[in-house]
């Protein structure tokens, strides 16, 4: 349940997260807008002050304007006063040219009372300079009309009153063109200013539109785009880019419902590398990755574009054939597949070889469902690993009990340890010169309660991947060095006992205590005891290694490596390593007698254990030819079917006290 509200969590964020996005970006667009409307209502104040300041100017303007007509009228009104004679007519014209000098003062007080430019005030200021000089004339022409002496007062009006007022009248004119020209300055200056208000308000306001309209489009493309490479990794291998195994049901289904429809058969295919496993523990992972990317585009190359290649994890690939009328068609594509999986690989600048095991389940003869036909060729897949590698199976129900049983096994042997179920058989190792056992070699046993005696084939992968090789392994160590101790006591005390230690064992951190432990436990000399390391753990991190070797050898321990000649190191290689024993594999031992390149092999290594001090085993003799040629070749100690099987401890004695120069007759021929 919490895994599957995990996943519900992982699809739910993505959606979240747009949500926020979009509802930040709404947000930004409605304040932009915001900041629009309020900069449009600034602009329209702006405006009314503008305004303001221009109706300030016509006003101005008006004032000036009347200040003109009033001294214009004053001056007609003087001059009708001299040409009437009616006095009541005179007394309403005197009254008026009063009221007209009373407007005139009030206009001017007020144009005063604004603000004026330098110009204008200048203006009014000689405007009343010549009102002082034209008053007393006009008083005087008043007074000679009110004295009736009107020929009189018409002279002077025409020759000195009328003369200096057109001089007031003419700044008036000047001071109504200047307040005229500033007012039009300023409502021109007042638009100019709006209109680049306006102007820049727009292209802010719409950059900015426009800017977080982009900035949201990228962004919710970016976001989708990162949705979309989410969901393609949740359905893809991250190594090779194939279909992962949730895509593939998905498709598997889907071809399923459409060969229900059309009646059609389906290959499903199970395909795992053989090697795979040697390759990563000898030349690491990088390595092994890059072969499973090639092993990826082979197989892609090797089937139809519509057929799936999915890789499942690690060395593990599924292929869906179909739209198949007959099972010909399928074991086609399989003959296919494992003719271009055994071509070499190019690797790191090395050849590689692998092969593959192909598990065959059809549909509908071997299920109906994906998981049905899934479970099936993994089982038809893993018989064909068991009857001999790079080759093909089909699956048939017998299969189905056998992997049911396999099941069991794995359950059975996760109790072995505390039932102690495993026990140690040991096979001699027997040195040509001296005809003696120095050494034996402690391979372990699963006593099954009901199977009986399993050999490590069938329980060792299982005990490794599940890292229980660990605590089996020290337990077993403790066993062989008190069994050691005991053939010691017993008389035997130049034997050494080998004990094979795996790769997970040599790196682990508890390796040399465990040693150290098993000896001081048991008493048996450090000398006596030895590890076979496989060629594998020399290939790892070599530095470490070589420490690691190192400080077993000054516990007092010797090192052998064991199958040698099966995995990637070169010769060179091995010159590194403070090394003992070399034992060399029995693939090239088992035809030594017919094959004269695998002897050519045997005898270059075995002048390479003699410069390199190394002592060498022989191991898998199973004939006497194959003992001849060794002898004959100078190898100095064997192990093997010829010499013993691996038998129990009690049974080791016996052949302890064995001469096997006189037990295989060879004091005859003692080599040269
Ligand atoms: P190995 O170390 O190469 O051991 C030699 C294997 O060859 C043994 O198989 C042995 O029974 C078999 N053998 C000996 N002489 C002959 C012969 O003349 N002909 C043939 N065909 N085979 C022969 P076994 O006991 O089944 O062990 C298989 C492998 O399991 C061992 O190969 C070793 O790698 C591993 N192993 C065995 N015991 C242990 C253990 O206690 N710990 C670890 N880590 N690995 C072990
Ligand atoms: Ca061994
Ligand atoms: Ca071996």
């Amino acid at each position: 349940m919490p895994a599957h509200s995990e996943t519900t969590s992982r699809q739910l964020r993505p959606i979240a997260w747009g949500a926020a996005l979009l509802a930040g970006f709404i947000t930004q667009l409605l304040l932009i807008l915001f900041v629009t409307l309020i900069a449009l209502q600034q602009l329209g104040v702006t405006t009314d002050n503008l305004n303001a300041v221009v109706d300030v100017h016509m006003r101005k303007q008006n004032l000036t304007k009347t200040m003109l007509n009033v001294a214009r009228e004053r001056t007609l009104i003087m001059l009708t006063l001299t040409k009437i004679g009616d006095p009541f007519e005179r007394d309403d014209l005197l009254t008026r040219f009063n009221e007209k000098g009373t407007e005139y003062a009030v206009a001017r007080q007020s144009l005063q009372d604004m603000p004026l430019s330098p110009r204008e005030r200048k203006l009014i200021t000689l405007q009343q300079q010549l009102i002082k000089i034209a008053q007393p004339i006009q008083t005087q022409v008043i007074d000679l009309i009110s004295a009736q002496h009107n020929l009189e007062a018409e002279q002077i009006a025409i020759t000195r009153a009328i003369p200096t007022q057109n001089q007031v009248l003419a700044v008036l004119f000047q001071l109504d063109a200047e307040t005229q020209h500033v007012a039009l300055a300023a409502s021109r200056k007042a638009y100019e200013a709006q209109k680049v208000a306006r102007f820049w308000m727009y292209l802010l306001c719409g950059a900015a539109l426009l800017v977080g309209v982009i900035v949201a489009a990228v962004v919710l493309r970016y976001t989708a785009r990162i949705s979309r490479e989410r969901e393609h990794l949740a359905i893809h291998d991250a190594l090779t880019g194939l279909p992962n195994r949730r895509l593939l049901l998905e498709c598997l289904e889907q071809a399923l419902a459409h060969a229900r429809r059309n009646k059609t058969m389906i290959g499903v295919l199970f395909i795992d590398l053989d090697n795979f496993k040697r390759v990563n523990d000898t030349l690491g992972h990088a390595v092994g990755d890059q072969l499973i990317c090639h092993v990826a585009r082979r197989l892609r190359a090797a089937v139809r574009n519509e057929d799936i290649v999915a890789r499942l994890g690690g060395d593990e690939f599924v292929v869906v054939i179909s739209d198949v009328h007959a099972a010909s068609q399928i074991l086609h594509v399989v003959d296919k597949i494992l003719a271009v999986m055994v071509a070499p690989y190019q690797i790191a600048e090395r050849e590689l070889f692998n092969s593959c095991s192909v598990g065959i389940g059809v549909y509908p003869t071997d299920g109906t469902s994906s998981s049905d036909l899934l479970k099936n060729a993994d089982t038809a897949m893993y018989h064909a690993k068991s009857s001999g590698k790079n080759r093909y199976h089909l699956y048939d129900a017998a299969m189905n009990a056998m992997a049911e049983e396999q099941l069991q096994l794995d359950t059975d042997l996760h109790y072995a340890l505390e039932r102690n179920e495993f026990v140690f058989h040991y096979q001699p190792q027997v040195n040509l010169n001296s005809g003696r056992t120095d050494t034996v070699e402690a391979l372990i046993r699963w006593n099954h309660p009901d199977k009986g005696l399993l050999s490590p084939a069938t329980f060792l992968d299982m005990l490794e991947d599940t890292g229980e090789i660990l605590p089996v392994g020290r337990k077993l160590l403790g066993t062989a060095c008190a069994q050691g101790a005991r053939w010691h006591a017993a008389g035997f005390n130049d034997l050494t006992v080998a004990i094979n230690v795996s790769s997970k064992e040599f790196w682990h951190q508890d390796l040399l205590a465990n040693v150290h432990d098993a000896l001081d436990r048991s008493g048996l000399p450090p000398r006596s005891l030895q590890l076979e390391l496989t060629e594998g753990i020399l290939m790892g991190d070599m530095d470490v290694a070589v420490h690691k070797i190192l400080a077993l050898k000054a516990i007092g321990v010797s090192i052998a490596i064991d199958d040698f000649g099966t995995g990637y190191s070169s010769l060179a290689h091995l010159k590194r390593f403070p090394l003992d024993v070399l034992k060399i594999d029995r693939y090239f031992i088992k035809d030594i007698r017919h094959d004269s390149v695998n002897e050519a092999l045997v005898i270059s290594i075995l002048a390479l254990c003699n410069g390199l001090n190394l002592d060498t085993v022989a191991e898998g003799v199973e004939t006497r030819s194959q003992l001849e040629v060794l002898r004959k070749i100078g190898c100095p100690v064997v192990q093997g079917y010829l010499i013993s099987q691996p038998v129990p401890a009690e049974d080791v004695m016996a052949l302890l006290q064995r001469d096997w120069l006189q037990e295989l007759d060879l004091h005859s021929d003692t080599p040269a």
